[in-house]
């Protein structure tokens, strides 16, 4: 199968042009998958623009008594502690 031009994606980390096939639909957004570098990344068209994003951070608080904003920042970290504890454990094996 011989892919054309529009069928190719860049990867916007490691810059790689890609399949557009590797697409994932989550939460009503359209995704990609970058096979070089894991990178998963959303479709523009799901990109707000400069206006509308400053307009949902100018909505928060960003302080200790937002508890919408703390929601957000542990569903945020939480599942990335796990990947961390992964790498140290991968990196700690490297130096013994
Ligand atoms: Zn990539």
């Amino acid at each position: 199968m011989e892919l054309k031009q529009s069928d190719l994606l860049e990867c916007p980390l490691c810059s790689i042009s890609f399949s557009v096939n590797n697409t994932i639909i989550a939460a009503g957004r359209k995704f990609y998958h970058c096979n070089n570098c894991d990178l998963i990344f959303t479709d523009k068209d799901f990109i707000p623009s400069p206006e509308k994003e400053k307009k949902r951070y100018d909505h928060h608080q960003y302080t200790i008594d937002d508890t919408a904003y703390l929601q957000f920042l542990i569903q945020a970290i939480a599942p990335a502690l796990d990947f961390y504890k992964y790498i140290v454990f991968r990196l700690r094996l490297r130096l013994r």
